[in-house]
């Protein structure tokens, strides 16, 4: 299973393409392979999904219908909640507990928007009261058609399921092709999905590289619309794309997200959210709060505390007990991230402390976490995502001050504010130019709240029921109900 990919309900070897490793990024080792599809699987795959919408009618399943293979797709997930998250870890490298987390989050994610499905057949459709009695209308939401979904690496399942999820709840069918780098347990939802009854063609999984496998989604005319996580270049990208035959998309990109702490926050607290801010996921995390801003008041003790702490790190393979921090997914991430800590450096930054490989690892993506100071503030590393277990900490004076550098980026993903003044936080957390807010916390993230950013982090949300709008079309339905006729060009009969 894990070297085909799964189109039209079967597993098939691809038509031309060939295969890639799956490399484990603690170990180096190959591991396995995967298929490398190409436009003609694309091709296949697409016309599945479109014949799924448009003739075999799971966009005319009632919700609760629907509702029910993804309920029996989340009982899939749990039943092998383990398995998976071992799967992950392999492919991923993140710790074995982040994994385990993911992946209770993705069977939770399937669950939720079951619950939206049902929720669907009964509020659909809302009367529209019109100014002129001669008519009356409703608005009614309709499935968008085929959902071509890329994901990236850093959580593939998660993020496979984040798309997936609420456009089968909707009516949607789905093409999806994970990340190169992580596709196991993509293939692994295929084959739940399979073992669900989910009907052939609802959900295609294509495994291969996003500039064939990806790109031929994209350029499909078939296709309604285009879910996408991943980088700002690669986003911009498909946004150019699709606009040649107006495909509808939602894209999730990057950011260099704010954290502010202020002198009367609680020092220990605030550490704790930078940590897990930054070095959770290995700091592969799009909304990871890699910027952080501390009152002067502060700044000394919190740097103090933040490098005691970060010092304290398990670094190791993510199966091994006790292991907070894993080895980057990639040798390509683990060297781009090496680089960028190298020109941080040249440009006058300093390392508290990390910045280089931990002593004693031979093989594997491995990288202390890492802090920079004095990082200026026209430097790549301040204003660009590292995308990695590094962090930038600077002080600040004045609460407008600290808002005016939090606000200071092209990107607009996340921010959070460290404050136990309620009111100070509150007038922070409105002045951010940001999608998500955290007050007192970094990163905890709930299916039913809106995820998505401002500016150049993308556009649309996901989750919640702004995530399940994202795969409906609106129609208006007006009825004509007065007595009398129109009479515009056929004027009624005197006396008729
Ligand atoms: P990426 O290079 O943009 O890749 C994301 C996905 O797009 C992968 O499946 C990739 O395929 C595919 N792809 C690449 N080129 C494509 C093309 N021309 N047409 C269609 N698809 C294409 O990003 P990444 O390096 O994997 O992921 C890291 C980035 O994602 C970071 O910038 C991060 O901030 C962002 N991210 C954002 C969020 C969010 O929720 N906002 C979440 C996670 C990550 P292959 O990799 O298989 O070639
Ligand atoms: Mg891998």
């Amino acid at each position: 299973m894990h070297d085909k990919l799964y189109i039209d309900g079967k597993w098939v070897a691809p038509l031309k393409g060939g295969k890639a490793d799956v490399i484990n990024p603690a170990t180096e080792e190959v591991i396995q392979q995967i298929a490398t599809a190409t436009e003609e699987d694309v091709d296949l795959a697409v016309k599945a999904a479109r014949r799924a919408f448009d003739k075999d009618g799971w966009p005319k399943l009632s919700g609760a219908e629907r509702a029910k293979y993804l309920r029996a797709i989340a009982s899939g997930i749990r039943t092998n909640q383990a398995g998976i998250a071992r799967l992950e870890v392999l492919d991923n490298g993140k710790p074995f507990p982040e994994a385990d987390w993911d992946i209770a989050d993705a069977a939770g994610c399937f669950d939720f928007y079951a619950g939206l499905a049902e929720e669907f057949d009964t509020k659909s459709a809302e009367t529209i009261v019109l100014s002129d009695s001669r008519f009356t209308a409703r608005a009614v939401k309709e499935p968008m058609g085929v959902v071509g979904a890329i994901v990236p690496w850093n959580y593939p399942l998660l993020m496979a399921s984040w798309k997936v999820a609420p456009a089968l709840a909707a009516g949607c069918t789905v093409v999806l092709k994970p990340a190169e780098l992580t596709s196991l347990t993509a293939l692994e939802l295929a084959d739940i999905a399979d073992k669900a009854g989910l009907p052939a063609g609802v959900l295609n999984v294509l495994t291969g590289a996003g500039s064939v496998a990806g790109q031929a989604i994209v350029e499909h005319p078939l296709v309604d619309k285009l879910a996408f996580t991943g980088s700002g270049p690669v986003g911009s990208r498909i946004m150019t794309e699709a606009a040649r035959d107006i495909k509808r998309i939602s894209l999730e990109l990057g950011g260099k997200s704010p954290l502010v702490v202020f002198n009367d926050a609680d020092v220990e607290q605030a550490v704790e959210w930078i940590m897990f801010g930054i070095f959770w996921n290995q700091g592969q995390v799009c909304s990871a709060t890699s910027r952080v801003l501390v009152q002067d008041g502060v700044y000394d003790k919190v740097l103090a505390c933040l490098v005691e702490e970060t010092k304290k790190i398990t670094i190791g393979n993510g199966l091994d007990d006790g292991i907070l921090l894993g080895p980057l997914v990639s040798e390509r991430q683990y060297s781009n991230v090496v680089r960028d800590i190298e020109k941080a450096k040249a440009a006058g930054a300093s390392i508290a402390c990390g910045g280089k490989r931990p002593d004693g690892f031979g093989k594997g993506y491995y990288l202390e976490p890492t802090i920079l100071t004095d990082v200026p503030l026209d430097s790549e590393a301040w204003n660009e995502e590292i995308f990695g277990p590094v962090v930038c900490i600077r002080s600040f004076s004045t609460e407008e001050e600290a808002i005016a550098l939090a606000n200071d980026s092209r990107f607009g993903l996340a921010a959070a504010v460290m404050s136990t003044d309620h009111e100070r936080a509150e007038r922070v957390a409105a002045a951010f130019r940001a999608g998500i807010v955290w007050i007192n916390c970094s990163q905890p993230t709930f299916t039913e709240a809106p995820w998505g950013g401002y500016k150049q982090s993308g556009i649309g949300r996901e989750l919640g029921r702004w995530g399940f709008e994202n795969y409906l079309e609106t129609k208006q339905i007006t009825r004509f109900v007065s007595e009398e006729p129109w009479g515009w060009y056929i004027k009624p009969k005197v006396g008729a």
